[in-house]
């Protein structure tokens, strides 16, 4: 059953006060998400970088620029949290190590991760982004290489991803069926939903 107004509003306040990890996080919790009942997207994510901590907007950088050109959105459609939800896997900024951000907090999802997404029964489509979130969405689904290219397996409902960094543009290079075959249907998809 869908959550009342009150309901889904209380448990996005409480995710956002969310202090749990504040003990082993290196900078202050500051739970960065996108919620609204009504939305049909679900952007899946790793956790937010440096910079969205700071700005408190997620993707605000070239990996969300590259995302919104896959999804063929505009900044206005992207952040719309009646279209477009984003549940990062981990919904603070996890800290950095050599060669990127550390893994999402693993004592995040199992507190929120289901509570926020019941929260949304109008989603369609998931988009599962990286290997934390496909370990979570798509348990079988291998690495991300062999998620994302099995993605017709899980289509419509579930698309699986790499992570648009441009740190993964080796992996773009290696695999041109992605940009040739799946982010087409991928576009096509993301526009009937948002419409
Ligand atoms: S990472 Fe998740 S569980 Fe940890 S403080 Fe942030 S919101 Fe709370």
């Amino acid at each position: 059953m869908a959550a009342g107004a009150g309901d889904w509003r209380r448990a996005l306040a409480e995710a956002r006060a969310c202090t749990h990890c504040a003990s082993v996080l290196p900078l202050e919790p500051k739970p960065i998400l996108q919620v609204d009942p009504h939305a049909r997207i679900l952007i899946a994510g790793q956790a937010p970088g440096r910079r969205a901590h700071d700005a408190g907007i997620p993707f605000d950088d070239a990996s969300g620029d590259r995302l919104r050109a896959w999804l063929g959105v505009d900044r206005d459609t992207f952040y719309d949290a009646r279209r477009i939800a984003i549940v990062p896997m981990g919904l603070c900024f996890p800290g950095t190590a050599k060669g990127g951000d550390l893994p999402p907090l693993a004592a995040c999802a199992p507190l929120w991760r289901t509570r926020l997404l019941n929260l949304m029964p109008e989603i369609q489509l998931t988009l599962v982004i990286g290997r934390y979130a496909q370990a979570w969405h798509l348990p079988e689904a291998g690495d991300v290489t062999a998620a994302v290219t099995g993605w017709r397996a899980h289509w419509p409902a579930v698309v699986p991803l790499p992570h648009p960094s441009p740190r993964n543009q080796a992996w773009l290079k290696r695999n041109p069926w992605f940009a040739a075959d799946l982010l087409p249907r991928l576009r096509e998809r993301v526009a009937e939903l948002v419409g």
